[in-house]
């Protein structure tokens, strides 16, 4: 097949036949619900990007396993440049979208899995690296997308998976049969599940003897038998429905819930089955890539603040105002702290066993931390340019009323030869960038929580070696 065009993505998905509930309606037109398309047109902009002159060739390279053309978002990285392509294509297509594309969660998962399959295949004699190796053949050779099935609704936090009451807290195998095993549970926050051809599941956390049911990772198709997709409700989706104050016009986000109903997996698509030592590295690996992921593309979102807030300066008025410059430079160095962050993770990275290059693990957990708490400052500053519409604007129903409409157009009005039009979109767009849960909630909870980053950072660190360095400089230890 090779490379997609985002039109042939979007055709693509039309031949899947998920089982999707929203609302508490049976969802048949996936491609067509303005809801969801909204959520396919972001990470089909992943697609249209490796189309157009200016993009193709950070978005386009050579799969050294197919010896093809691919997009990025299929290739786990196998070199320093690679990774740091990553990170630039995120924050180039984080421009585009103004929101989370959806696509990079599929490839943060390729990535961990073509480093620990390998892992477990050496320990333990398995054959998940070549199962993987030719689903990423697969992934390449028809340009597809996935998505990321690792968070567990998990219960009793207090609790592990085998002492929940409830033992499918954590999505487990039900039935081991000798052409695949049979999984039941749930996933949830599915970032763009419905946007992807794939689903591909990890363990959402380390897992003890004992545990050997819940340690499984695979991949199955988006429609696949049992599989049933809930989309969430995020706090503009009504906008999305009715085709009105959407602020972002052309892009957005959605998570469902995926319930696994005895979903089959065959042999051949099982990447862990039971070798529960190596559900903390797929844990590890997967975030990690996810935090440097997540860096790019936040970085690439708070561009798209500053430009709705430098916008708004000149349509409002304030484009001269001194404590208005300084609080874009207050988002510009957010931004850069986030993306350099990423990068430095991305040159700092290292060749794995497997041939695969995994990121610095404290450079991507740092800039997570980074991101959770800059992002919302940078959110607080363009508001805080921009003035208080962002709460509470007239619709365009209103606006474009026969009686109030003229009215609320003559009060709108703000620096003389601006359309008043364009400044009620402007305020419409930061109101999405600001409040739209999807997107926000991700900043602080994608890829774990922000005690995970902390915890990770902690593991992680030389510790001794900077004990060392203070024992030294205070002449206690030679
Ligand atoms: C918008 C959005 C998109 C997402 N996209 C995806 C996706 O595509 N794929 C995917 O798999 N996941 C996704 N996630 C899930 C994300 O990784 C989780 O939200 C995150 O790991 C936190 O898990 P939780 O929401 O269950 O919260 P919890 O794990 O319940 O955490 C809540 C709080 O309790 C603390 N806590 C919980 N358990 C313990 C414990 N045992 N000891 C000490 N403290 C504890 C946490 O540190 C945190 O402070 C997404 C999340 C969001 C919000």
């Amino acid at each position: 097949m090779g490379l997609m065009t985002k039109d042939q993505y979007i055709e693509s998905l039309r031949k899947l036949n998920p089982v999707v509930y929203m609302f508490g309606e049976r969802i048949t037109d996936v491609v067509d619900n303005p809801r969801l398309r909204a959520g396919i047109e972001a990470t089909g902009a992943t697609y249209e990007v490796a189309e157009m002159d200016e993009y193709r060739d950070l978005a386009i390279t050579t799969s050294p396993l197919i010896n093809e053309p691919v997009n990025r978002f299929t290739l786990p990285p196998g070199s320093i440049d690679d990774l740091v392509h990553r990170v630039k294509l995120n924050r180039a297509i984080a421009n585009h979208v103004g929101t989370c594309h959806q696509r990079c969660t599929g490839l943060d998962c390729l990535s961990a899995l073509s480093i620990v399959t390998y892992d477990v295949d050496q320990k333990h004699g398995t054959s998940y690296n070549q199962n993987f190796t030719e689903f990423l053949k697969y992934m390449q050779k028809n340009d597809l997308t996935a998505n990321a099935g690792v968070t567990d609704l998990k219960g009793d936090r207090s609790k592990g998976p085998t002492q929940q009451a409830d033992d499918e807290m954590y999505l487990k195998i039900v039935e081991r049969r000798s052409d695949g095993i049979v999984v039941s549970g749930a996933k949830v926050h599915q970032t763009g599940s419905l946007s992807s051809h794939e689903i591909i599941v990890l363990p959402t956390r380390a897992m003890r003897k004992g545990d050997e049911d819940y340690a499984v990772a695979f991949a199955v198709p988006a429609d696949a038998e049992g599989l049933i997709h809930v989309v969430g409700r995020s706090s503009l989706d009504g906008r999305e429905l009715e085709g009105v104050d959407c602020g972002n016009v052309r892009y957005s986000k959605n998570c469902p819930t995926l319930i696994f109903d005895n979903v089959f997996v065959p042999n051949d698509r099982i990447f862990l089955c039971g070798e529960t030592e190596f559900a903390v590295d797929m844990v590890i690996k997967f975030s990690s890539f996810h935090r440097q992921s997540h860096g790019g593309c936040k970085a690439g979102k708070i561009d798209c603040m500053i430009g709705a807030a430098l916008t708004l300066m000149d349509y409002n008025g304030t484009s001269k105002v001194g404590h208005h410059k300084q609080k874009v430079i207050d988002m510009i160095h957010r931004a850069e702290t986030l993306y350099g962050c990423c990068l430095a993770s991305s040159y700092e990275g290292k060749k794995q066993a497997s041939g695969s290059y995994f990121i610095d693990t404290i450079l991507s957990n740092a800039s997570k931390i980074h991101e959770g708490k800059e992002l919302s400052e940078s959110i607080r500053l363009m508001i805080d340019i921009v003035g208080g519409f962002v709460a509470d604007m007239p619709s365009d129903k209103d606006f474009e009323h026969p009686e109030i409409g003229p009215k609320l157009k003559r009060y709108f009005k703000a620096v003389e030869g601006v359309p008043v039009e364009n400044r009620i979109k402007m305020f419409r767009l930061v109101e999405k960038m600001a409040m739209e849960s999807a997107d926000t909630i991700s900043d602080i909870h994608g890829g774990g929580s922000p005690e995970a980053h902390r915890v990770t950072i902690l593991r992680e660190s030389d510790l001794e070696s900077k004990k060392r360095s203070a024992l030294r400089l205070a002449g206690i230890e030679g």
